[in-house]
């Protein structure tokens, strides 16, 4: 047995140059509050938390987190780092439920769940290095020749612009796009009419046989989600996603009885919360992250639940973490992607801290049957642009 030696953390801020938002370009739970000013402050993603599980032999694990990283790294060099080194990564399941159990009273969802996130995802990256296998390999094997992916951006901007962009990424192959909407409950009717102008937009460039997915980020009330739902029927999204708070998940599950599937679960943590979700028959899609969730470990659990009830997993964000569970498991169908672009939200950051995450082709990612753990390295090519803290 290697057993774990130490355990690191590094936080990552971009400095770099950022491209910025139009206005309007995504609705967001802030939205609801009175205030003026930047109600998309909180609707960047600047920062990234890298963690470094070392095993004695000196292989590393790489884990990552996005959610407020500087708590997360406090988090782990405080309370998750100790409880895992000197202990075989091989137990990795007891390893999760040691972490889950000692910081229960306060980590069991958010700050706390998303620093177990990191540090499971480093142990499985150190077991897939440790065995010379893919993750994927360890979790199942390959079930797809290759992960078709949907392309996720198409902010709402002007029509025009938004129009464009489905056009180039419908040129390169892609067949399935997801759009975000800019208007919500305080722009009224107006506002409504400019939601649907969009997704007509989109619909139109991308044709019939393309699939068309929705995102409002959590922007909405149920009463304005029930509002507009009957005029997005025609357009025939696939799923329409986050309508409302996470919290609310009486208001998913009204809305997924509905004409349109319900999409959500990126803010929700645990086989527990999902067990929620599902029981309430909230959502027809799950979309946890798996760094987020409870890491792999607890994914991989989710995915067993959800295919007894034939609720399709298709985690958020794509990304290594994301792609291995994917790969392995049938009722895992396709992959969010977020295509290379400069720096806006921070959802591109990704490519620009690792290396190893694949660039889709013809709308499609593929995993390496023989690059060892997740297939992932720092990238140095980009250091100058961010601040590193260790
Ligand atoms: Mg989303």
């Amino acid at each position: 047995m290697t057993a774990i030696k130490s355990v690191r953390t590094k936080l990552y801020e971009w400095t770099g140059p950022t491209v910025p938002p139009q206005p309007h370009f995504c609705t967001n739970a802030s939205d609801a509050l009175y205030e003026r000013g930047d109600a998309m402050g909180s609707f960047r993603f600047h920062q990234w938390l890298v963690c470094e599980v070392e095993a004695e032999s000196g292989e590393i694990g790489l884990g990552n987190a996005a959610l407020c990283p500087p708590l997360v790294k406090e988090a782990i060099d405080r309370y998750y780092a100790p409880l895992v080194v000197g202990e075989d990564p091989f137990d990795y399941a007891y390893l999760w439920e040691k972490m889950y159990r000692r910081t229960l009273a306060w980590g069991r969802k958010g700050v706390g769940m998303t620093a177990i996130s990191a540090v499971d995802i480093a142990i499985w990256d150190l077991m897939g290095k440790l065995a010379g296998r893919p993750v994927f390999k360890l979790l199942g094997g390959r079930t797809k020749e290759k992960i078709p992916c949907y392309y996720s951006k198409l902010y709402a901007d002007n029509v025009e612009a938004m129009q464009a962009e489905a056009q180039a990424y419908l040129d390169k192959g892609f067949s399935m796009f997801k759009m975000r909407f800019g208007f919500g409950p305080k722009d009224g009717p107006a506002g409504m009419r400019e939601n649907i102008k969009r997704v007509a937009a989109v619909r139109e460039v991308i044709g019939p046989d393309c699939d068309l997915m929705l995102e409002a980020y959590m922007g909405w009330t149920l009463d304005y989600a029930k509002r507009i739902i009957p005029k997005l029927v025609p357009y025939e999204p696939r799923w329409l996603e986050e309508p409302v708070i996470a919290d609310d998940i009486h208001g998913y599950a009204e809305l997924n009885a509905g004409p349109i599937p319900i999409s959500g679960g990126e803010h929700e943590f645990t086989l527990f919360g999902f067990r929620q979700l599902i029981d309430a028959k909230a959502v027809s899609v799950i979309q946890y992250d798996t760094n987020r969730v409870g890491g792999i470990t607890a994914a991989q659990k989710i995915n067993a639940l959800a295919e007894a009830y034939q609720v399709p997993v298709i985690p958020h964000a794509g990304q290594m973490h994301n792609y291995h569970l994917t790969m392995a498991n049938l009722n895992c169908p396709i992959s969010e992607y977020f295509p290379v672009f400069n720096v806006e939200i921070g959802n591109e950051l990704f490519y620009y801290i690792f290396e190893g995450d694949p660039e889709a082709v013809d709308g499609h990612i593929d995993l390496d049957d023989a690059t060892p753990g997740l297939g992932l390295t720092l990238a140095d090519a980009h250091a100058d642009n961010f601040t590193i803290v260790q």
